[in-house]
């Protein structure tokens, strides 16, 4: 066999990456191929902060592709039409890629396995690229899917891993296939000030430098807020830079209590796409419906533009809507107590939520997204559905000292202390002076509502 092209998709790294492998051995030649979907742009799902993050790994993978002998080929259009046409012209026998777990994904792994057999090309798509146990390899008796983490987390830790694969020394690219020009971050409009750098040279740095000195006060850390001591890797392992097989090795091998709880939240991912990858509907109705009666109307609307903006009056959800904002990334624990404000104190379609947090997040992912709210709202896999948490109790918890919102709410910044996650009690507050809002519910009418529309009271 001569020819085989890589269809890169959220997988975009040299190392650990089996179907270049796959084709690297079987041909003498190879074409790394990168399509910009129509579709993508279609569905809204091309966020300015993914893009800008995707034009640093494209540029870091073609300069990778380089370093080796060959290039990234880049197209943009429909992409199934485009795999199609480079594989005629390079001449392409075989195309390679990763498994995923979207309808997005799904559809068009079908459709390609159509078109390019209809043209005598064989479609070969791997496993454990994109997660580090397959959907669909460890299932319950009776079910498709495992619908509660702790059964799957106990299957999927037993569970062997294949080796990670070093990146190939050489890549040999056809000539004459024409590439369009690489993305550039520069020209994207509206991407979030501190957002970080992309790239899988960037993500081996991140994952060494966590590995080192982060992972071993993981489990002691992961939930204070102004710590920060999170690995900040999800936006990674959305673009595939970094390999989940080789962080689940890595992290074993450096051991330890904080290296164990850090591989359980990778296994997390692999849950929720697990679910994904058979519920299909989870990306947009409720996983197990509660019967909701939403919020909607003018005020619903005023409320959620509050909160979207980071003036709900409870600086502790009004610091992580900011963070969201600024990088296009929120630590877990803002994730959490923000998507319970919305879906339970405001009494709001967690599909409001999960779009405005897909808008902006960089690490922004159909199934970690929907599902995690889905979790958050009750809809989904917890088994605590009517659960809310306190935003107050959340922030005297995991933000002691007041750090986290002096940080992201500088109205507040000359506020010392714990006293900053209550404005309206400080009684030398210049109000006038301060430009802060009160807040826009009183939490226990938040929770009556929510309890009367989710039929728990009458
Ligand atoms: P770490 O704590 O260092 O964890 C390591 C990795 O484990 C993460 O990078 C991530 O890949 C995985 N992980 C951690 N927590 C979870 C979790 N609860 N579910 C699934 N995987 C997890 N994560 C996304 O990657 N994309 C999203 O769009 C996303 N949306 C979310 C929305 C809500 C409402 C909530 C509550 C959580 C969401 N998460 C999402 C999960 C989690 O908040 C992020 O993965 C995490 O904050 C990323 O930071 P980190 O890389 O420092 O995580």
């Amino acid at each position: 066999m001569n020819v085989s092209l890589v269809l890169f998709t959220s997988d975009l790294r040299l190392h650990d990456h089996p179907p270049l492998r796959a084709a690297g051995d079987g041909s003498r030649q190879v074409v790394p191929l990168f399509v910009r979907d129509r579709a993508v742009d279609a569905a809204g799902f091309a966020a300015p902060n993914r893009l800008a993050f995707l034009a640093d790994c494209l540029r870091d993978l073609d300069e990778g592709l380089r370093a080796r002998g060959g290039r990234l080929v880049v197209r943009y259009g429909d992409v199934v039409d485009e795999v199609c046409r480079v594989a005629a012209e390079a001449g392409a026998d075989e195309v390679h890629m990763a498994a995923d777990v979207s309808v997005h994904a799904h559809r068009r792994e079908a459709r390609l396995r159509r078109a390019l057999e209809a043209e005598g090309c064989r479609l070969h798509v791997h496993d454990t690229v994109t997660t580090a146990v397959a959907p669909g390899a460890l299932t319950p008796a009776g079910s498709d899917h495992f619908a509660v983490f702790t059964p799957y987390f106990r299957r999927w830790s037993q569970q062997p891993l294949r080796d990670a694969l070093a990146a190939p020394r050489t890549v040999r690219v056809p000539d004459g296939v024409g590439s369009e020009r690489l993305p550039s971050r520069a020209g994207i409009a509206g991407v979030s000030e501190g957002l970080a750098a992309g790239g899988e040279t960037e993500g081996r740095k991140r994952l060494t430098a966590w590995l080192r000195s982060g992972v071993a006060h993981y489990e002691d850390r992961h939930d204070d807020l102004a710590g920060d001591a999170t690995s900040r890797l999800s936006p990674h392992l959305h673009f595939g830079t970094l390999s989940p097989v080789e962080l689940v090795h890595r992290a074993r091998a450096a051991g330890g209590p904080g290296a164990e709880a850090f591989v359980r939240q990778l296994a997390w991912r692999d849950f929720h796409r697990q679910v994904l990858a058979v519920r299909q509907d989870a990306a947009v109705s409720d996983y197990r419906t509660r019967h909701d009666r939403w919020r909607s109307g003018r005020a619903a609307e005023e409320d959620v533009e509050a909160w979207r903006e980071g003036r709900t009056g409870y600086p502790v959800v009004d610091a992580g809507m900011r963070q969201l904002r600024h990088e296009g990334w929120m630590h877990n624990r803002a994730r959490l107590l923000t998507a319970s404000f919305l879906t339970k104190t405001l009494y709001v379609d967690w599909r409001v939520g999960a779009r405005h947090f897909l808008d902006l997040l960089v690490d922004g992912d159909v199934a970690n997204n929907q599902l995690n709210w889905q979790w958050m709202a009750g809809t989904g896999t917890d088994s605590r559905p009517n659960r809310v948490l306190n935003p107050l109790t959340q922030a005297r918890r995991y933000d002691p000292e007041g750090e986290y919102v002096r940080r992201w709410v500088p109205e507040l910044a000359e506020v010392d202390g714990p006293a900053v996650h209550e404005p309206w009690k400080l009684p030398g507050l210049d109000r006038a002076a301060v430009d802060y809002p009160d807040p826009i519910v009183e939490l226990s009418d938040g929770l009556a509502r929510f309890r009367r529309g989710r039929g728990l009271e009458r």
